[in-house]
This record gives C-alpha cells, sequence and structure tokens, in this order.
C-alpha cells in the first residue's frame, strides 16, 4: 500500500473519492496529456480507481481522450490513450487590486484570457464604491464573453496589503488608505459567485507556480515591487501563508536600522522605502534638481510614459547618476532576496512590477548581489527571472486562486454543477 492510500483510509467514501480527485487534477494539471497508467504511478492510485475517476472526469466534459499513441517501452510498441483538461470546460474570474488600477481577466483551465478589462480608481473614491464599480465589470465581461455563466466555478481576488484569506478581509491596505473590508463577502452578495482573497504579491505567486515560470519547481517566491514591495511563497503546490497571513512581508524588512526614510507602515529604513517606484522616482527628482540641464532632467520633464518609466529610459540613454542610482537599489533589493534565500532555499524567485520594466537595469545587479551574499552557493543555485504573464500577471495570479480553490482543491463542487 502506498503512503497515499494509506493516509486516506479512515476517511469516509466521500472523502476519499474528493482526496482521489484531487490527485488526478493536479497530476493531470501537471502532466498532461498523460495516460491512467502513469496518473497511477504519478497519484499512487491503483489503476482501477484512476480508470473510474477519469470515466467521471470524462463524462462530466472536464478531461478528454487523445487517440491512442504508441509508448515504446523496452523496444515493444503498446498502444496507451493520453488524458488531457479540456480548457474551456470551466472558466475563473481574476480579480487584481493595485494601487490606483484594478484589472478584471475571464481565464480556462489553462489560464488563458478572455476579455482582460481594467478600471482607473482614483485614490479618494471610497472603496466600496470602487468594488462595486469592479462587480459590474466583472458582470459585463462574463455577459460579453458568451460562454454559459454555470461554466464561472468563481472568482479570486488578489488585494493589496494584508489579507485574511479566512475571512476574506481586507485588513489593511496602507498604500490605499483601506481598512477591514470584508471585501470576500461583498463580492459574493453582489456576484452571486463563489469568492476567495489573498494578498496580490501572494496570488501572483500562485499564478507563476500553476501556469507560468514555477510549473516545474517545488519551492518559489514571487517578489512584487511597485507602490509597496511584497512578495509570495509557494512550497510544494501550497501557497505559504504564516501564522497570521503575514508570510512574504519582505517590503517592511529593515535595511537602514537608524536615519531611515519613514514607511507607510509606521516604521522606518524598510526596504520599501529603497526600491519602491515612489521611492525611486523621488531620488530621481532630487537627481534631476541637482542637475537642471542633464539628461535625466530632460526625461523627466519631456519623455514619454510614466514617471519610473522616464527614470528607466534616462538610464538607458546613458544618464550614469541615474544609473549608480539604480544600481543601488538593485543592491538594496539583492540583500533582501539573498535574505530570503538563506530562510527559504528556494528553486526560483520570480520578480514582478518595475522589476519588469526595470529588467535590463536591475537584474544584474540583483542577481549579482544574491550570489555575493546569500549562504555559500544557494544564491548560484536559485533561477531568478521576471513574471510570465506581462500586465496580467496579478489578475492571472487572482484568476489561479480561484481555480485552485473552487476547482483543483473542491471537485465535489464542480462536479455537483451540470454545465
Ligand atoms: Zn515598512
Amino acid at each position: 500500500m502506498t503512503n497515499r492510500q494509506a493516509l486516506v483510509i479512515g476517511g469516509n467514501v466521500s472523502t476519499v473519492k474528493s482526496h482521489n480527485l484531487r490527485a488526478v487534477l493536479l497530476m493531470l494539471r501537471q502532466h498532461e496529456p498523460t495516460s491512467r497508467t502513469r496518473l497511477a504511478e504519478l497519484s499512487g492510485l491503483s489503476t482501477t480507481t484512476i480508470t473510474n475517476l477519469t470515466a467521471e472526469l470524462l463524462e462530466q466534459g472536464i478531461v478528454a481522450e487523445d487517440g491512442p499513441v504508441m509508448a515504446q517501452r523496452r523496444g515493444v510498441g503498446r498502444p496507451r490513450t493520453l488524458l488531457r483538461l479540456v480548457p474551456n470546460a470551466r472558466y475563473a474570474v481574476g480579480i487584481h487590486i493595485g494601487v490606483g488600477q484594478i484589472r478584471i481577466i475571464l481565464t480556462d483551465l489553462h489560464a488563458n484570457l478572455l476579455n482582460p478589462v481594467s478600471l482607473a480608481h482614483p485614490l479618494e473614491k471610497p472603496p466600496e464604491q470602487v468594488l462595486r464599480d469592479t462587480a459590474a465589470l466583472v458582470r459585463e465581461a462574463i455577459a460579453q464573453s458568451g460562454i454559459n455563466p454555470q461554466a464561472v466555478i468563481g472568482v479570486g481576488i488578489g488585494a493589496s496589503g494584508l489579507v485574511n484569506p479566512l475571512t476574506g478581509v481586507n485588513v489593511v491596505a496602507p498604500n490605499l488608505g483601506w481598512r477591514d473590508l470584508p471585501i470576500r463577502d461583498w463580492f459574493t452578495e453582489w456576484l452571486g459567485l463563489p469568492v476567495c482573497v489573498d494578498n496580490n504579491a501572494r496570488a501572483m505567486a500562485l499564478g507563476e507556480a500553476m501556469f507560468g515560470a514555477g510549473r516545474d519547481v517545488r519551492t518559489l517566491a514571487f517578489v512584487y515591487a511597485r507602490i509597496g514591495v511584497g512578495a509570495g511563497i509557494v512550497v510544494d503546490n501550497q501557497l505559504y501563508r504564516g501564522s497570521a497571513a503575514g508570510a512574504g512581508e519582505i517590503g517592511h524588512t529593515t535595511i537602514i536600522p537608524n536615519g531611515g526614510s519613514p514607511c507607510r507602515c509606521g516604521n522606518s529604513g524598510c526596504l520599501e522605502t529603497l526600491v519602491s517606484e515612489p521611492a525611486i522616482v523621488r531620488l530621481a527628482e532630487e537627481l534631476a534638481a541637482q542637475n537642471p540641464q542633464g539628461l535625466l532632467a530632460e526625461h523627466l520633464q519631456n519623455g514619454s510614459g510614466t514617471s519610473i518609466e522616464r527614470v528607466f529610459a534616462a538610464a538607458r540613454a546613458g544618464d550614469t547618476a541615474t544609473v549608480t542610482m539604480l544600481d543601488e537599489r538593485a543592491c538594496y533589493l539583492g540583500i533582501a532576496l539573498a535574505n530570503l534565500v538563506n530562510v527559504l532555499n528556494p528553486d526560483l524567485i520570480v520578480l514582478g512590477g518595475i522589476c519588469v520594466q526595470g529588467a535590463d537595469l536591475l537584474l544584474p545587479t540583483i542577481e549579482a548581489t544574491i550570489h555575493q551574499r546569500a549562504f555559500a552557493n544557494l544564491g548560484e543555485q536559485v533561477r531568478v527571472q521576471t513574471a510570465s504573464f506581462g500586465p496580467h500577471t496579478g489578475a492571472v495570479g487572482a484568476a489561479a486562486l480561484a481555480l485552485n480553490t473552487f476547482f483543483y482543491q473542491q471537485p465535489d463542487r464542480f462536479l455537483a454543477v451540470t454545465v
């Protein structure tokens, strides 16, 4: 008997079946297209159990069979049928709540995007109104997509700041000035769909683990730097949240113990005060004021794009003070990441936000600092890369949250709904 079978032996029949269905769906997601025999090997379940479970998934249209292919084993060809998930069997909604902007997507089971929509929200607008407008856009996106609303398994929301995923409350979002918002209950009421909420960097980490750069690794950290700086951690395909859902608050690790700039969290000298987008733009403005005829001042005044894009453009145009300033920022972030590597020893660090826009300028120093500062050769072993889904990274992560919660982890829930 395998460990997996032993693990579920004391449960009731439906618990055992749910557990086994979860295992099959997870293996299919990671290894599709794959055979029943291989699913049995990977999951530790018997081939009879796999045959029964996949029969149900085939009947529901969740799984499809590819034609028989010849499997070569020890020189003898054996025909076998490969199974795969049917991407458009079910859909999820992903909502990324950023500072000043909300992004909404509908995705299928493979995180292919349908109807991406974005909504700017002025910071002075009351949060309940912002979120009501968001819910209205979600209803519109589902209606316009032409998909069967019954096939939408739920809504995932990646929110800014501290989120309690058990209660669905956005406890505090310092960069938005939001506090104690019952986001899950509001959206459940407004949309009539199951809703799950987590921190947005954490959602992005799950998106990379399920559909992006982290599909083939066991441990990854997603570090998102924009107005705030936060990290999501995935260990063995599961989000690591810590004891009070505060794991990954890398932006509030102290880098400057004395004399650092005040941080929105109430402390000072936090990483966020050194490497966030507003911090970098503020430093650039100071540099430009010191040299009003220089390249940086020229780019900040007459360049195109957002302020941070103008700063990056000045560095690319060869403004040495800007290059040095960005190099220092990359070094601070590299130090924080080296500390993270020493604690977590991840296979992969994925960087999002301004690290994507300024990857050519920031990544070499970030990587060199990790190599230099992490213990022994841990820094050389970790792969560092930028996020997989461009501007949709947050929304794909939020959709991954919904797919994980309402599809992969709770198969009974979607099997009960006929589409
Ligand atoms: Zn702080």
